[in-house]
């Protein structure tokens, strides 16, 4: 039923065209389409069962360490990895709009050390 599939999905899914950063079994990485810093990616597990962070369940501990360490990877390779923030929105309320567990990487711009919690700007 694609009505209820997210645009993550349908990006996953190739139903959507995009610039995949880097893909392998588990996720791909694209630009953020409405970027809020100059580098602003996306990494987007293949997986289109954990919504939300807090859906995910210790099936997907492996999914979400490797996550991670995708999202090191490609800071590195976006020559971020001096400084960067890694972020994810767990509810509409925290600003999650597309309901496919994704993190961003944020970078190239200057973060203020007491700014989180507060709105980027
Ligand atoms: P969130 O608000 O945490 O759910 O993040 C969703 C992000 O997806 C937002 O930053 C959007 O700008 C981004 N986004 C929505 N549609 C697309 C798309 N087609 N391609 C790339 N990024 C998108």
């Amino acid at each position: 039923m694609s009505e209820d599939k997210t645009i993550f999905a349908m990006i996953i899914d190739g139903e959507i065209p995009s610039e995949r950063l880097f893909e392998d079994d588990h996720c791909i990485v694209i630009k953020d389409i409405n970027p809020q810093a100059a580098t602003h990616v996306l990494i987007i597990p293949k997986s289109k069962d954990i919504p939300r962070l807090v859906d995910a369940t210790s099936e997907h501990q492996a999914l979400l360490g490797h996550l991670l360490l995708v999202a090191g990877k490609m800071a590195k390779e976006l020559g971020v990895d001096e400084a960067f923030r890694l972020v994810i929105n767990n509810g509409a309320d925290a600003g999650q709009t597309v309901f496919h567990l994704h993190l961003h990487i944020l970078a190239s711009r200057h973060f203020n050390e007491n700014s989180l919690g507060k709105e980027f700007g």
